[in-house]
């Protein structure tokens, strides 16, 4: 067995062991029952495992990792209706004039 992936993100793992599953590897999450220990000193410093079962698909399984959750696309910037801003995709305001998207 071996560590694949690293994530605080429980979603993001999950997608990441679902991708892994769909390429027929076997993975399992770990350290996913021990948020409420970990969450004590906070939650921010408890990474999530995934482990994969077999060595020997841990090439095909980092690269499919690596393939799937990085190359995911930015979010858009968009240009503010009232001042003509560029803002950056995740911005739900303007970060000028606080005008809306
Ligand atoms: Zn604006």
């Amino acid at each position: 067995m071996q560590k694949i992936y690293t994530d605080e993100n429980v979603v993001v793992l999950h997608s990441a062991k679902n991708i892994l599953a769909l390429n027929r590897i076997e993975s399992f999450v770990k350290n996913e029952h021990t948020i409420p220990n970990g969450a004590r000193h906070g939650i921010q410093n408890m990474f999530l495992e995934l482990w994969i079962i077999n060595d020997q698909d841990f090439a095909k399984a980092s690269s499919i990792i690596e393939e799937q959750l990085t190359k995911a696309a930015p979010i858009e910037s968009w240009v503010c209706s009232k001042c003509a801003e560029e803002n950056d995709g995740s911005f739900d305001f303007c970060w000028k004039c606080q005008t809306e998207t």
